[in-house]
Parts: structure tokens; C-alpha cells; sequence
């Protein structure tokens, strides 16, 4: 079959975060509560927040909270326990930094402790601390791989009084007794659903054990899936959880869907990076892969880097700093660039090979689109992966079916048409490039 046939864009998938909605009574009561406080429209001033914190959010342009922040920042501020559910790119490190920056303000312990899956977005998350903290006293310290030891133990020894740490090197810590939880108020784990995984759960045990129990915890995610939700709120007390409908990014975020061949598809790429001029950003599947499309694309192109698992922490550090400052403009990278990166203008997402679960798919998309900005997000789908295409449909059953999807076939004048002779694809720039 020709991908011509095949092509189809999806609309409106975003409405996949909002999969989570069955509330108890009581956490649908907690959600009718806010959302009226929200309806006050309230200010970043009226949470009677430091005035040093004002100051910083005004500096940073932050008008007004976002949704996720305007339902959050109240309750984690009395104290409770906060589980805050929204879409990727709607401020959720801000609605879990500014009740830590309130409460660890001029602290000397170590009071607040952040978890992130990955090293990048534990630097980011630091960084928007210190942002957000900068004339409130805020000393963040992380800790994360790929680094050297005396560096952690130098950030340890400089009185922080928040940690922020992937939970890996945080582990060794522990093992080896070279740093003190036992004055945790406060713990955050950003990517919540990511981090109670398999991969994960392990180290997150451990490290639980070791805080106080009488801790406040707040998690935040774009994603829930229920079996995962279950684990969550053990490490919980009676959380408020807050779920933020995502209606906003996806009327942003144009969505394509190729069905190719696995011979098409690096044709299909070329094409689009030929006719793109904004940041791209392209997910493999494996570290291999990322390689090898790397060497052939950087064959055709200057401007490009990649980032994965096995390069050093210091080519980690060149690729996302080169990608952010523009002196890169195509980032190929595994799914540790899928959760939580924010770097502004990603104009394209471009899944060259298709995550093999749904969830994966809503945090790569969401590298695009973010805060108010636009973007485009186009997935090859082989034969192979119809079976994960359908797990995301099972995943929006009640939002987006395959008929739908099927439906959506319509605009079939769109697609790109290969060339028979060279297998070349006519790729149409205004679908994709803005
Ligand atoms: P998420 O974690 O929900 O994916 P981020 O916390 O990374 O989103 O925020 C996305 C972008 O929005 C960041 O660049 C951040 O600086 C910006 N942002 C956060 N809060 C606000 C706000 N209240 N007003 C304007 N921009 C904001
Ligand atoms: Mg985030």
C-alpha cells in the first residue's frame, strides 16, 4: 500500500491525559472545591506568599497561576498532600516549587527533598528553583549520575535546604550515609507515574523508608494509569487530587500520523528536516538507533546532536545545552528526552519510531506545544506497531476510537506521496513547518 493511503492525522489525542477521571466521593468533592476557588481567578499574590517569592515570579514574566497552579498551590500550602494531574507544559514545576520555596525559606536543614527520573530534568527542575527562590534564601543542592562524588559532596556541604536528585545516585548516598534525610518536611516527585514504575519502584521504596513519615508529599504527572494511581497514594495521606482537563494543548498540537514501511522511514525524515527550519526533536526507540540515525542524518546536516543513556554525562550536558541555545537544531534522543524537557519553541515531535506505550506517547508529544506556544507532532507507524496504536486508542476508548482515527483518513490530500523511482517523499511544508 502506498503511504499516501495510509496517512491520517489525529485530533484532539491529548484528551488521552484526562484517562483517570473516576474520582472517589471525596476527591471529587476535593476537585468541586477548588475548582470554585479557581473561579475567584485568583492571583499569584492572594496564596500569601513571600514577598521575596512575588518579586521572583514577577522577574520570571509569570502573569497569573495557571490552572494547575491556581488549584494546587492552596492546598500544598496548608500542608496537605497534593496528587496534581495536567497536562504537559501547564507550570506543574512551579505548583510544587513555590509551596517549597514558601515552607524551606531561611531554613539551614535540608527540609525538601525533589524526585525526578531523569538527570536533565532533575537540572531543570534545580534550575527553576533557584529561579523561583532566588531572593528567598532557596539553596538547592542535586544530586544526580554521571557525576563526580566530591562534586555531590561539595554541593551536600553547602547547607542546602533542597535537594533535588535522581533516584539512583540519591541511593547511594543513602548507602553510603552521606547525606541526611531525617529533616525531609516536604517530598515532590515530578513524573510520578514514570517513577513508580518497575524500573523505579525499587529505589523509591528505599528511599521513602528513609524520611520522616510525618512528611508532606506532593506528585505531580501528566499521566495516571490507575494501577499505578493505586501505588502512589500508599506512600500518600488522603491526597487532594487535582486533575486539569486538557482540552487547551491539544487544539495547539497538530498531530500526524505516517503509516510506512520501515524502509520509508528515513526518506519521510529527511524530507521533513529538508523542509523545517524550526528545533526538532526526534525519539528512537533504543540507544543503537539513536546512533545510527545520528550518523546519517549528521551526514546530510551540521546542526544536530543526540542524547542518550551511554553517552557521558558531559556530552549530555553539550547536546541539551546546544539544543536549548539553538546551536543545535535537531535533537535525536531516546525517551529520556520524553518526560518533563522543557525547552521553548520545540517546533516539531517527530516519533520515528512509535513508543510502545501510550503513555510515552502523551509525554513526547508534549516537548511541543508548550506554555501558550504551537507545534507539530508527526508518528511512523509500522505494521509492528498498530498493536501499541491501538493500546493508545484502548487508553481514549471513550474520547478517540480507531474508527474515528479511521475517519480522520479524509484528508488523505495531505499526505506525502513516494516517488517511485527514488522512494523519495513529496513532503507538504505547510502541514508541517510553520
Ligand atoms: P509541565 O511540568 O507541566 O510540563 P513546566 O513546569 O515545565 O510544565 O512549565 C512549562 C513552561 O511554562 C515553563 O517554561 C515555565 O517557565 C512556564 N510557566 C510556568 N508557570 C507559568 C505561569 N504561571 N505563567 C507563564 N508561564 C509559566
Ligand atoms: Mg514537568
Amino acid at each position: 500500500m502506498r503511504p499516501s493511503e495510509n496517512f491520517f492525522s489525529l485530533k484532539n489525542i491529548l484528551r488521552m491525559a484526562s484517562c483517570t477521571q473516576d474520582f472517589n466521593t471525596q476527591a471529587f468533592q476535593q476537585e468541586r472545591y477548588y475548582l470554585k476557588s479557581e473561579l475567584k481567578n485568583k492571583k499569584f499574590k492572594d496564596y500569601g506568599l513571600h514577598k521575596t517569592i512575588l518579586q521572583d515570579i514577577t522577574a520570571l514574566g509569570f502573569d497569573k497561576p495557571t490552572p494547575i497552579q491556581s488549584r494546587c498551590i492552596e492546598p500544598a500550602l496548608e500542608g496537605k498532600d497534593v496528587m496534581g494531574l495536567a497536562q504537559t507544559g501547564t507550570g506543574k514545576t512551579a505548583a510544587f516549587s513555590l509551596p517549597i520555596i514558601q515552607r524551606v525559606t531561611n531554613k539551614m536543614d535540608m527540609s525538601a527533598l525533589i524526585l525526578a527520573p531523569t538527570r536533565e530534568l532533575a537540572q531543570q527542575i534545580t534550575q527553576a528553583l533557584r529561579d523561583l527562590g532566588k531572593s528567598s534564601g532557596i539553596r538547592a543542592a542535586l544530586l544526580v549520575g554521571g557525576v563526580p562524588m566530591k562534586e555531590d559532596h561539595k554541593a551536600l556541604r553547602s547547607w542546602p535546604n533542597v535537594l533535588v536528585a535522581t533516584p539512583g545516585r540519591l541511593i547511594d548516598h543513602i548507602y553510603s550515609k552521606t547525606v541526611d534525610l531525617s529533616h525531609i518536611e516536604i517530598l515532590a516527585v515530578d513524573e510520578a507515574d514514570r517513577m513508580y514504575e518497575m524500573g523505579f519502584l525499587p529505589q523509591i521504596k528505599q528511599i521513602i523508608e528513609v524520611l520522616p513519615p510525618e512528611r508532606q508529599t506532593l506528585m505531580f504527572t501528566a499521566t495516571m494509569p490507575k494501577e499505578v494511581e493505586r501505588l502512589v497514594r500508599r506512600h500518600m495521606r488522603s491526597p487532594v487530587r487535582v486533575q486539569v482537563g486538557s482540552v487547551a494543548p491539544a487544539a495547539r498540537a497538530e498531530q500526524k500520523l505516517f503509516r510506512v514501511d520501515e524502509h520509508d522511514k528515513m526518506p519521510l525524515l529527511l524530507d521533513i528536516l529538508d523542509q523545517s527550519e524550526g528545533r526538532v526533536l526526534v525519539f528512537a526507540q533504543t540507544k543503537r538507533k539513536v546512533e545510527q540515525l545520528s550518523r546519517k542524518i549528521s551526514s546530510r546536516k551540521s546542526n544536530v546532536t543526540r542524547l542518550h543513556g551511554d553517552r557521558e554525562q558531559s556530552q549530555r550536558e553539550i547536546a541539551m545545552e546546544g539544543f536549548r541555545n539553538g546551536k543545535y537544531r535537531i535533537l535525536i534522543a531516546t525517551d529520556i528526552a520524553a518526560r518533563g524537557i522543557d525547552v521553548a519553541d520545540i517546533e516539531h515531535i517527530i516519533n520515528y519510531d512509535f513508543p510502545r506505550c501510550p503513555e510515552d506517547y502523551i509525554h513526547r508529544i508534549g516537548r511541543t506545544a508548550r506554555a501558550a506556544a504551537s507545534g507539530f507532532a508527526t508518528s511512523f507507524i509500522t505494521k509492528q506497531d498498530l498493536g501499541c496504536l491501538s493500546s493508545l486508542e484502548k487508553l481514549t476508548s471513550s474520547k478517540i476510537s480507531l474508527k474515528a482515527v479511521g475517519d480522520c483518513a479524509l484528508e488523505r490530500p495531505t499526505a506525502p506521496v513516494v516517488k517511485k523511482n527514488n522512494r523519495k517523499h513529496n513532503y507538504r511544508r505547510n502541514s508541517h513547518s510553520r
